[in-house]
């Protein structure tokens, strides 16, 4: 039967208007201290365990986290304004932004009761920092394909499991303090292809893993690949039911494609070709421009949504992968079409950087976290198309 989807308009609550300034005048005092640049020319580095850790002290990471694990208790929408404002400003975020957005949630609801009481704490003090384990060398789009095995091996008196294999891609790995792996514990039954993996926390200076630098198209070392040989890893570090991960792994992707991530990734080039283009752009500029800010207020309004749904306890699975299918087309096309509407100007060296860096990483942006097609398939999925 055809399912559809719907974005319902959210109006945001003072709370959120009023934390708005708040993260702002945070963001305007760390620019004028030189902690950070938000221009965007890949010059930067975005990891940076020092800022988390003042983004911490303003109780901004784990904001949604329950109060009973010292968590602040706020809501989606809250975490969406804070979240908009560190993307749109190009704050250094990545030290805690996979932990915040979407292990900290999935360890919350899946996790080992002992390794929330450890890990989340580590998470909202800006300590620990987490890898996604999903990607294989013959498993990327097809996550349930993975191979990496977990075997049961008891030591001592601990029960745990000896992890070997390759992972691939694996952004961050190299400097994260943890991952959220995805494992082989089964063969998979003939019923259901998907049966037989298991996801752990895997804590990164374990014995047995190491990692091997990729350099991306941008010259820039930010994934790999890790090499598991005989990791041994505790029993309660097991996410939800031993071979049923399926479930969870799923879970966690909802969290990971509709935020405002998923447009914002280029927006200085936005920003840059405004400043550029000066209080009197002309009519055709002045309609470029108009046309780009129609999108992106559309794909916020999208996306807010989508926080409004979380918030509601809703699984929005279908519409997140809506918001990140045209969220990522547009920002992977904005370095084109700005280039198309007011090229950089002979001397202008930041737009032209900013210009340079957003052309060079824009490929990437409709392949991270589930490639165009994969996203259209399940959007199909969802309506019912197949
Ligand atoms: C910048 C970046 C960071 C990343 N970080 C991480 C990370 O931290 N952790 C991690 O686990 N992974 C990470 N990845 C990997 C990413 O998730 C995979 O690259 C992605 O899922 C695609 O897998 P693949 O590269 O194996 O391509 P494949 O799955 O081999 O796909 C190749 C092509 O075939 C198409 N295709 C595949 N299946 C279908 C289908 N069923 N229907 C239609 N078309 C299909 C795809 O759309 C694609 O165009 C990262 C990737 C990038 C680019």
């Amino acid at each position: 039967m055809p399912v559809s989807f719907r974005f319902d308009p959210v109006q945001l609550p003072p709370e959120a208007v009023a934390l708005r300034e708040e993260v702002r005048a945070f963001l305007r005092e760390e620019i004028a201290q030189g902690s950070f640049s938000p221009l965007g020319t890949g010059r930067e580095s975005s990891w940076s365990p020092e800022f988390s850790r003042k983004v911490a002290a303003r109780g901004w990471i784990g904001m949604t986290f329950p109060k009973e694990y010292g968590g602040h208790g706020r809501t989606h929408l809250e975490r969406y304004v804070m979240i908009e404002e560190m993307l749109a400003h190009r704050a250094p975020i990545s030290f805690h932004w996979v932990a915040d957005r979407q292990s900290g949630p999935v360890i919350l609801k899946y996790g080992h009761e002992e390794v929330r009481r450890d890990i989340i704490p580590r998470i909202m003090r800006g300590e620990a920092s987490f890898a996604i384990g999903l990607s294989e060398p013959n498993s990327g789009s097809d996550v349930f394909a993975a191979s990496v095995k977990a075997t049961p091996a008891p030591r001592g008196n601990r029960d745990g499991w000896l992890l070997n294999g390759t992972k691939i891609w694996t952004s961050n790995a190299h400097r994260a303090t943890h991952m959220i792996g995805l494992f082989r514990t089964s063969p998979p039954t003939k019923e259901n292809r998907r049966f037989g993996l298991t996801q752990f926390v895997v804590d990164m200076t374990t014995p047995g893993i190491s990692t091997r630098p990729i350099i991306n198209l941008a010259g820039r070392h930010e994934f790999n690949e890790v090499l598991f040989q005989d990791a041994f890893i505790p029993a309660v570090n097991m996410i939800g039911e031993r071979d049923m991960s399926y479930a969870t792994a799923t879970a966690e992707l909802a969290y990971e494609r509709a935020g405002p991530d998923r447009f914002l990734e280029t927006i200085s080039v936005l920003n840059e070709l405004v400043r550029s283009a000066g209080p009197e752009p002309g009519e055709r500029l002045a309609e470029g421009i108009g046309r780009e800010i129609a999108h992106l207020k559309t794909l916020r309004r999208m996306s807010l949504s989508v926080a409004a749904m979380l918030q509601a306890g809703k699984t929005p699975a279908v519409e997140a992968a809506v918001v990140k299918d045209l969220g990522t087309n547009w920002e992977q096309a904005l370095p084109g079409r700005a280039r198309g509407l007011l090229p950089p100007a002979e001397g202008d060296e930041s737009y032209a950087a900013v210009m340079r860096f957003n052309t060079l990483i824009a490929p990437k942006l409709t392949i991270q976290g589930g490639t165009r097609e994969v996203l259209r398939g399940i959007i199909a999925r969802g309506l019912g198309l197949r």
